[in-house]
C-alpha cells in the first residue's frame, strides 16, 4: 500500500531529503504498543514524513478505500502489517518487510471479461433460486419463533444480511440494537466514475493506470487505462480509461453535473498525459457511499457485529464492512455467513 521497506523504491516520487529519512528509519526506535491502533498518515508520517503519505500511501490507499490515509486504520486496512509491528518489528520498514506477500507468478489484475452480472446470473442458475427483489425495511423474529420475519417478504427460516452499514443498522435495531449501533459508526465513501471511449489509435500511455498524489492540481484522483489493463477490453477497439473523482470527506464532486465530471476527466488526462482527445462516448457512474471506511477502531466495531449475530441463530452478515473491501474479502465474508447460516437452518 505504499509504504516503503527501503528507500531505492521511493526514488523519483520523493526529494533527498525523504529518502534519506527512509534510510535512517530502521534506526529510529519504534513506539508501538501491541493491539493498538491509529491512522495510516500518522503512522507513516512519523516515520518516513509527509511526501510519503500524500504522494505514495494517499493514492494506493484511495484506490482501494476511496479515502485518505488520514481516515483509515492500520489495523483493518493494513492487517499483516499490524500483526508485524504487533509481534515487536523494530521499525516501520522491518514491518513493511515482513508484511509484504511473496511475489506472485500470475496476473497482478484478475477480472471477468463480461462483468459480474454474468457470475450472478451463473451462480442463480446453478442454485435454481427462486430471486424476489424488495428493499427489506424491517427484521423481526417470526411469530413462531423458529424463524425471522422480513418485511415485506414475510417468514424465512434464514436471513444473511449483505448490505452497506446504514441498511445494516436499520435492520438490526430491534433485534440487536448494540450490532446496529456499531454498524451505525461505520461511515461511508461516495465516488464516481467517468469512462471515456476515445478514437482508436489515441496513443495511451503504456501503464495499468495513473494514481494521483494528494494536493495535485488536478480533481481526478486516477485514471484506469482500461484497454491496456484489460486485453479482452482492448480487442473492442478505441482506447477506453475511467477517470475516477471523489472521496471519503470529499464527495462534492460526485453530485457535479455529468457535462462538468466529462470535461474535468478530459481536462484532467490532458495535464496527466499531454493528450487532448475528444471521446466519441462518455458514461458517468456514479457511487454514492459504495465504500465502507475502514477508520481506526474499524475491527472493534467489526466485533460488536458479529459477536451479537453469532448469538442469534439462523441470522449472518456479510459484505464489505466486515473483513475486506475487495471482491475474494467479499465473497469469503459470504461463503462464511452463508456456510453458517445453512448449518444452523440444518440442526
Ligand atoms: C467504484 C468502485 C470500484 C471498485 N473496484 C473494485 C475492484 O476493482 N476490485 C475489487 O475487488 N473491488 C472493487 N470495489 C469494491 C467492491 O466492488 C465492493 O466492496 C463490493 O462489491 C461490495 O459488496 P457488498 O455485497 O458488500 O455491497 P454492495 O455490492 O454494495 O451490495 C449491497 C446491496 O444491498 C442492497 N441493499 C441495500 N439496502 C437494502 C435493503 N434494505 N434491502 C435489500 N437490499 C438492500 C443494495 O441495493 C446492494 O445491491 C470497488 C468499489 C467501487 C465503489
Amino acid at each position: 500500500m505504499g509504504i516503503p521497506a527501503r528507500p531505492e523504491s521511493m526514488v523519483g516520487l520523493v526529494d533527498e531529503q525523504t529518502l534519506a529519512r527512509i534510510a535512517a528509519e530502521p534506526g529510529v526506535p519504534l513506539d508501538w504498543r501491541p493491539g493498538s491502533d491509529t491512522d495510516v498518515a500518522t503512522l507513516v508520517g512519523s516515520r518516513f514524513g509527509e511526501q510519503v503519505v500524500r504522494r505514495s500511501v494517499d493514492p494506493l490507499l484511495g484506490g482501494v478505500y476511496s479515502g485518505l490515509s488520514d481516515s483509515i486504520g492500520v489495523r483493518a486496512a493494513l492487517p499483516t502489517l499490524a500483526a508485524a509491528l504487533d509481534r515487536g518489528a523494530s521499525s516501520l520498514s522491518a514491518a513493511v518487510a515482513q508484511a509484504l506477500p511473496e511475489p506472485s507468478p500470475g496476473p497482478v489484475f484478475g477480472g471477468l471479461r463480461d462483468g459480474y452480472g454474468v457470475l450472478l446470473d451463473a451462480l442463480t442458475e446453478r442454485a435454481a433460486a427462486t430471486v424476489l427483489r424488495a428493499d427489506a425495511s424491517g427484521l423481526s423474529r417470526s411469530p413462531d419463533g423458529k424463524g425471522w420475519w422480513i418485511d415485506p417478504l414475510g417468514r424465512v427460516d434464514g436471513v444473511v444480511l449483505a448490505v452497506p452499514a446504514p441498511s445494516l443498522a436499520a435492520l438490526l435495531s430491534e433485534v440487536a440494537p448494540a450490532a446496529s449501533a456499531a454498524a451505525a459508526r461505520i461511515p461511508l465513501a461516495s465516488s464516481v466514475v467517468v469512462a471515456l471511449a476515445l478514437p482508436d489509435g489515441t496513443p495511451l500511455p503504456q501503464n495499468s493506470g495513473i494514481l494521483v498524489a494528494t494536493g495535485e492540481a488536478v480533481r481526478a484522483k486516477a485514471f484506469t487505462l482500461s484497454s491496456r489493463k484489460w486485453p479482452h477490453l482492448a480487442e473492442r477497439g478505441g482506447a477506453l480509461v475511467r477517470a475516477s473523482f471523489g472521496r471519503f470527506g470529499d464527495a462534492d464532486i460526485v453530485d457535479a453535473p455529468d457535462a462538468e465530471l466529462v470535461a474535468a476527466a478530459r481536462a484532467d488526462l490532458e495535464t496527466v498525459t499531454g493528450l487532448r482527445v475528444d471521446p466519441v462516448d462518455a458514461v458517468v457512474q456514479r457511487w454514492h457511499g459504495g465504500l465502507p471506511q475502514y477508520g481506526p477502531g474499524h475491527l472493534d466495531r467489526v466485533q460488536v457485529i458479529e459477536e451479537a449475530i453469532g448469538a442469534l441463530p439462523g441470522l449472518a452478515v456479510a459484505g464489505a464492512l466486515l473483513h475486506g473491501v475487495g471482491v475474494p474479502a467479499c465473497v469469503a465474508a459470504a461463503t462464511t455467513a452463508a456456510t453458517t447460516v445453512a448449518e444452523q437452518m440444518a440442526r
